[in-house]
């Protein structure tokens, strides 16, 4: 027969830590924590099975189990000496449900359970209290009525008020024990009003009605949607604890309290938490009273004045002290505490890990492997890699008001405030005045690259977490919040207005691309601390990692960044960004509305310098590191003007007249521009683009190893191709290039030359590109976007209602769609390296900074992951992790 009910307490411990599926996470630690002889009050838990039993047999309990409670009570009452329902000395226990994880939208917590109008006069008596007896058979009857029997709790509160009222009361303590069994006559008459039968007298009717509760509970709408957002299966189920009330409002020598054994939001080794004398658990959270610090330290340091546990009660604080140092090397984490002293002797009624920020998570994880409590592979796995974001941007003060606009996508981490500015001009221009400012545009293009650079951050009312706004963001380490769709943005009035109200050019806002919050004003920020834990952590990470990390980066600043990060070499250097500079654009803009291919390499030749500097400072900066350089990528429409005001201008600096400008633009316009003339198609079609961007890149690296002696290995890198033959065309322009540099110098460089794999023909025939391509770069951007048949640009607008409804399960834009997009990359890693096994494998989509990503990475066996600056310490940590994980 199978067995549901698992005792605790008292000597006996039918279950332990490791028993969290079967007993929830309350009932494993309560078992846990009474077999290490910690004082935990005796009590059973019901498991998890019988909850999906009880759901399959139509809501009802087999016979075996009321026969294994009882057993369950009557080993609490052996151990109390308590009986249930015994009007001399009656036994009271709590009831609560307690799953895998804690869930919130679950019936949480029945107190006093036992009570009824016989035992509230045996409570009476032994406690010697009858004010107390009656405040517990109150506040029992109240929750009973409110998370049991589901009654309006409204009704209770108010009659409570009513209470006070009458006798002219602020406080619920200034009721009289005579006020009180008043007050419970009444809650027993609006129970039956509103239920239509008396409050339940029989002990045992109660329990069973508060067990049904909790298992009535899992199916409740709110736990449905906790667990649809979390993940969390339906089969699971909850398991229910049943265990002897202790009692922290017995007087001055009781008290109950939270506590963390280190500090959750600085991870210093400190006990940190907080108390309250004569109180029941829930006074403690309901902000009712002010609760009491734990220690002197804390309270002096917070200047409060009321004694702190330390002081108030100093022998029952050394043995939870104790109790706290026992948790923590026995769980070897830190752990988040309930505890209740009654009459001075302490009980324990919760531990588990504490939850704790990004900070606190990397210093405890560091200072317990070097306290020796785990080991630092450990350590490596127990920081989110995702929260380290909050540690290396500006992050709002959290004590700082905020006054909300509205929320868009989170798209680039960090906090910034800023005059609202509508447009890249304005600023840049009020940027190098020495101002602060906020770009906010409908969505950006890369002729908003001057714009974006010069602001603090950045703001869109379209685009998704791969829009051209999101992935430069995070490229520069600027805040962003994208796709803030509820925005209507007028750029030429320069105003945006959002539920109505009205920011216009100049007016402070602030961004917080962590949340995608969106506030008016000035929101006061905190600056990262870069501090020695974040270092060491770092240090044992990349002892452990297989996989390199290299980053996205088209500028030396961007370089010099992302090798303060740990950056291995550039994964992904984009050169368009490089045309719209404002020396270069007019040159681009000839070369896009030459007639013909001398008049294209006319504009081209006034490229190479500017093209040959870039790639020199990148060279420099990256000492020795792999450099891979993609030519030219985007649609050549992206840098013709789009809006009519500008046709004029730009007409003149390039030399044409308006008519042959705007016939071009005409001309180039492209329905699906992001499957039409870019990539290697330009490449195709304008050979001369590609050959002088080679040149550009051979010159650059000639130079460079003539100047310092160290030669750098370019590797160029061939965007969109999906056959054999485009790849061999592009390598052979690209070769041709290389040989007519090293003549003209007189000296010869290694270099590569190999492919993005973008499309999803690409993948299939890798095999073939990999003839031709000595290394493929995943462009899981693009492969995602073509591979799902999804726009990245338009996404935002229905992949929340898809993530909603479990289409996808993340964003896959965000998260690489391991299934679907990963069988094309392990297939393509695979037909690659058949071909041409030295190949070099890396991806340098969006993906290469997510850690679930990664993790696919690592199991394909590709060489690297290249990953946005402010990414790569996100990537060291989330590979090592995957290796750690993979052994
Ligand atoms: C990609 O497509 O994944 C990629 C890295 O290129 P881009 O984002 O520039 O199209
Ligand atoms: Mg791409």
């Amino acid at each position: 027969m199978t067995q549901y009910v698992y005792r605790f307490g008292g000597g006996v411990s039918d279950g332990g830590a490791g028993d969290k599926n079967l007993l929830g996470g309350k009932g494993a630690n309560l078992a846990e924590m009474a077999s290490i002889g910690l004082p935990v009050p005796p009590g059973f838990t019901i498991s998890t099975a019988m909850c999906t039993r009880y759901y399959e047999e139509g809501e009802t309990f087999p016979e075996s189990v009321k026969a294994e409670v009882a057993g369950g009570i009557a080993h609490i009452a052996a151990i109390t000496g308590k009986q249930f329902g015994d009007a001399g000395d009656p036994l009271l226990v709590s009831v609560r449900s307690g799953a895998r994880v804690s869930m919130p939208g679950m019936m949480d917590t029945v107190l006093n359970l036992g009570l009824n109008d016989q035992t509230v006069q045996g409570l009476a008596a032994t406690s010697g209290d009858d004010r107390f007896a009656w405040d517990s058979y109150r506040r029992f009857i109240q929750m009973y009525a409110d998370v049991v029997l589901g009654l309006d709790h409204g009704r209770f509160e108010e009659a409570l008020e009513i209470a006070k009222e009458d006798r002219g009361f602020t406080l619920d303590t200034e009721l009289s024990a005579t006020d009180l069994q008043a007050l419970v006559a009444e809650y027993k008459r609006i129970v039956e009003e509103l239920w239509n039968k008396p409050f339940p007298q029989d002990v045992h009717d109660q329990l069973w009605g508060a067990i049904g509760a909790v298992f009535g509970s899992w199916q409740s709408e709110r736990a449905k949607v906790y667990r649809r957002l979390n993940d969390i299966p339906a089969d699971w189920g909850t398991a229910v604890n049943v265990q002897a009330m202790v009692f922290g409002n017995m007087g001055d020598t009781s008290a109950t309290g939270v506590a963390f054994t280190r500090d959750p939001s600085t991870g210093e080794r400190a006990y940190y938490g907080e108390f309250l004398i004569n109180a029941q658990g829930e006074d403690v959270v309901a902000g009712i009273r002010t609760p009491q610090y734990l220690t002197k330290t804390a309270r002096e340091a917070a200047g409060a004045k009321p004694a702190s546990m330390e002081e108030a009660m100093p022998e029952v604080y050394g043995e939870l002290a104790a109790v706290f140092d026992r948790l923590e090397t026995h769980y070897r984490d830190m752990q988040d505490i309930e505890f209740t002293v009654e009459r001075a002797k302490l009980w324990m009624l919760q531990t588990r890990s504490g939850k704790r920020t990004a900070k606190a998570a990397l210093k405890i994880a560091v200072d317990m492997a070097n306290e020796g409590l785990i080991t630092r592979e450990e350590a490596i796995l127990r920081v989110d890699p995702a929260a380290l974001d909050q540690l290396l941007h500006p992050t709002l003060d959290p004590k700082a008001p905020r006054d909300v606009l509205t929320k868009g996508l989170p798209a680039s981490p960090g906090a910034a405030s800023g005059y609202a500015v509508f447009d890249s001009d304005t600023a840049e221009k009020r940027a190098n005045a020495g101002d602060a400012v906020i770009l906010i545009r409908v969505e950006t293009s890369p002729e908003d690259i001057h714009g974006m650079h010069a602001a603090r951050g950045i703001l869109t009312a379209r685009g998704g977490m791969t829009s051209h706004a999101a992935v430069v963001a995070r490229g520069m380490g600027r805040p962003c919040v994208s796709g803030a769709g509820s925005l209507s943005i007028n750029a030429r009035d320069k105003v945006m207005r959002v539920g109505g109200r009205e920011v216009r050019e100049g007016d402070m806002v602030t961004i917080d691309g962590a949340t995608g919050e969106v506030m008016a004003g000035q929101v006061p920020t905190v600056q990262p601390e870069l501090s020695g834990d974040f270092g060491t952590l770092m240090a044992w990470a990349d002892q452990v990692r297989r996989l390199k990390v290299r980053t996205n980066a088209e500028t030396p600043l961007d370089c010099r960044t992302a090798r303060e990060f740990g950056a291995e070499g550039i994964g992904l250097c984009r050169t368009e960004h490089m045309f719209f500079e404002q020396s270069r654009i007019t040159a681009v803009r000839q070369m896009i509305l030459a007639e013909d291919e001398a008049g294209r390499r006319a504009a081209l030749e006034k490229l190479l310098p500017e093209q040959r500097s870039d790639f020199l400072e990148i060279f420099e900066v990256m000492a020795g590191l792999p450099v891979t350089i993609r030519l030219l990528d985007p649609p050549l429409h992206e840098f013709l003007p789009h809006e009519e005001a500008e046709f004029a201008e730009v007409a003149t600096a390039a030399g044409v007249d308006v008519d042959t400008l705007k016939r071009r633009a005409g001309e180039l316009h492209e329905f699906n521009p992001m499957l039409g003339h870019r990539g290697c198609r330009l490449g195709v079609t304008y050979p001369e683009i590609y050959e002088i961007q080679a040149r550009a890149i051979f010159e650059a690296a000639i130079a460079v190893a003539e100047k310092s002696g160290a030669a750098p290995v370019p590797e160029v890198m061939i965007p969109l191709v999906g056959t054999k033959r485009e790849l061999e065309l592009m390598k052979t322009v690209v070769d041709k290039a290389a040989q007519a540099v090293f003549a003209e110098k007189g000296r010869t460089l290694d270099y590569l030359v190999g492919t993005m794999i973008e499309l999803p023909r690409a993948a299939l025939m890798a095999g073939e590109i990999a003839e031709v391509g000595a290394f493929f770069s995943f462009g899981t951007n693009d492969l995602t976007q073509t591979t799902l048949g999804v726009s990245r640009d338009d996404a935002s607008r229905f992949l929340t209602t898809y993530v909603e409804k479990g289409i996808y399960a993340k964003d896959p834009f965000v998260s690489l769609d391991v299934e679907g997009v990963g069988q094309l990359i392990a297939l393509a890693a695979e037909r690659g390296r058949k071909t041409r096994p030295d190949i070099k494998l890396g991806i340098c989509g969006e993906h290469g900074g997510d850690p679930a990503s990664i993790a696919f990475c690592e199991k394909t066996g590709l060489d690297y992951v290249s990953a946005s600056p402010y990414r790569v310490p996100i990537a060291r940590l989330a590979a090592a992790q995957a290796a750690i994980r993979g052994k």
